[in-house]
Order: structure tokens, then sequence, then C-alpha cells
């Protein structure tokens, strides 16, 4: 059953057709439902198109949020809507693009042996490009799939299954409170994915890069960042918890894949970036690049370098 987006009052019907012959899209023919607990429409976004729902969903408006998660991607059979599938294989193969092109610039390990040869030879500081470099390219893909494939899933299954635990079943006593306080019970998995993957959708963002050249591991910290905000709030949004229940789950998370991801870059000698300031969204020096990247592109953005 659809929610008002207002007030999170459910409503039978989110709008009324009284004339076959006009299209929904044009917004003819179509009368939008006046919700009876806020006198607001219950869903103006049913005749927005993509833009205008992607703009309101950069900006974090909490009624586009559950527009989309209750109104227009919410199933009542627990399975995923076709395009958040499809939106996950296009955010997959994204990120595959961006975790390459970041990785690959980052610095060798100190103690990898093909740090001295390279700098040796090429008289500059070895990055993890010279080792990639010696691999065929079809086995580099695959090799940056499975990263982020791994790194996708220890992102989502730590959250769906922090929430499908059930307080009740906890001992009594000051652990189930504290549980009670960090961990929201909400044992639906499918719409905590649709979420997830709806709010990541600021990843996108980069396809800027391909425009506008500017310095690749600030902008990814700065979209990483932008990215775990708005996952904290499609998640606040979806379970109606408070942003500190939303906030824990979505650092565990992404405090799992973050370790994952390092893990299987360690494990084939890679560089992992932690450090030298170009980690995915660590230490302060990162911090300090996101804030010269930004500036950096509003400059460009409005034409003065
Ligand atoms: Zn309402």
């Amino acid at each position: 059953m659809p929610i008002c987006i207002e007030c999170r009052c459910r409503v039978k019907t989110l709008y009324t057709t009284y004339s076959k012959a006009d299209d929904r899209a044009l917004g003819k023919g179509v009368r939008l439902t006046q919700c009876p607990n806020c006198k607001r429409f219950a869903d103006k976004y049913v005749e927005h198109d993509f833009v205008v729902l992607f703009i309101d969903l950069v900006l974090i408006k909490p009624q586009v949020y559950r527009h989309l998660l209750f109104n227009r991607l919410g199933r009542d059979d627990d399975k995923f809507d076709r395009s958040i599938v499809r939106l996950g294989v296009l955010l997959l193969l994204f990120d595959v693009y961006l975790t390459w092109a970041r990785i690959e610039k980052l610095s060798l390990p100190l103690t990898s042996p093909h740090r001295l040869t390279y700098s040796l030879s090429n008289h500059e500081p070895a990055t993890n490009a010279a080792l990639l470099e010696a691999q065929p390219l079809v086995l580099q893909y695959l090799f940056f799939l499975l990263l982020v494939v791994s790194s996708t899933l220890a992102f989502h299954l730590p959250i769906r299954l922090l929430c499908s635990i059930n307080p009740a079943r906890i001992r009594k006593g000051w652990g189930r409170k504290v549980w009670r306080r960090l961990i929201p019970y909400y044992p639906h998995p499918t719409p905590l994915s649709t979420a997830l993957l709806v709010s990541s959708c600021t990843k996108l963002f980069p396809i800027l890069l391909i425009i506008w050249e500017y310095d690749l591991p600030s902008s990814a910290t700065a979209v990483s960042w932008a990215v775990i905000v708005n996952n904290i709030a499609a998640l606040e949004i979806l379970m109606d918890c408070g942003y500190l229940r939303a906030g824990v789950l979505v650092g565990v998370g992404a405090g799992l894949r973050t370790a994952i991801a390092n893990f299987v870059l360690k494990g084939v000698g890679l560089g992992t970036g932690w450090g030298d300031g170009t980690a995915g969204l660590g230490d302060v020096d990162s911090l300090v690049g996101v804030w010269r990247a930004v500036s950096s592109w509003v400059g460009k953005v409005m034409g003065k370098r």
C-alpha cells in the first residue's frame, strides 16, 4: 500500500485517472490524491520526470526517498524491482572504472619488490600501475570486478544481518538495551539493499571526470563521503530509526568494506593508499584534498582558473 510522502500516512492510491486518452507523463487526465491526514498531495513525484528525481535525490530530500522506496520500488513479495537490478549493475560497472582509475595512481607498498626496479628504470616513483600493467587487460578487469563485487557484498551483508536480529531474542539486561539503542530491527533485507543502492546514485557523479580533468583521489574521497551521507539518510528514512542508528549501520558496513578491499589489495601486493593521503575515506590529508578538489571544481565551473 502506498504512503503519503509528506507524513507517511497510508493512502489507497496516489492518483486517479479520469481520462484514458491522455498520457500520465504529461500530467493530463490525472488527479493527484490529497492526503487525508496532512491535506497535501500524497505523492507529487508521480508526475515528475527522472531528472527532477535525481536532483532531489542528491539534495537528500526525504520525500523523494519515500516516493522511491515505498511508492515506486517497494514490493510486497520481498523481491528486487527490475529497475533496481539494472541500477545495481550500472553502479557496479561504474565502480569498477572509478576504483581502477583510483587504485592505479596509488604508490606501491614500500616492501614491494617491483618498487625499486620500476623507480630505477623509469626515474619516477612507482605506482600500482607498474604492477598492474604487467598483467593482461582482461585479468586486470576481472580483478577489479572481483574487488568491487566483494566490497559491495561486504557493505550490504552486515547491514542486512544486523537488522535481522530480533532484540527480543537477546538475553535481558544492559546488552539488549545497548543493542536496541544502536541497531534497529528491520527483518526485510530487500528494501534495505534497495535503499542502499538508490542512495549510492551519487557515485555516478564522477562522470564529470570525462569533461573536467581534476585530482582523482580527492574527488573520489569527496564522492565517497557524499555517498555515505546519502546512505545514512536513506536508511533513516526507510526505517524511521533516527540518524544515530542509521549511522552505526552504515559505519559498520563501510568499515568492513574498506577492510575487505584493503585485504584483497594487500593480498596481490598492491598499495592501498593508507597513510599517504590517498585513502578512500580516511585521514585529514584526504579531507583537505576534498576541499581543494571542490574549490578547484567550483573555480572551473565558474570559468576562472
Ligand atoms: Zn500526508
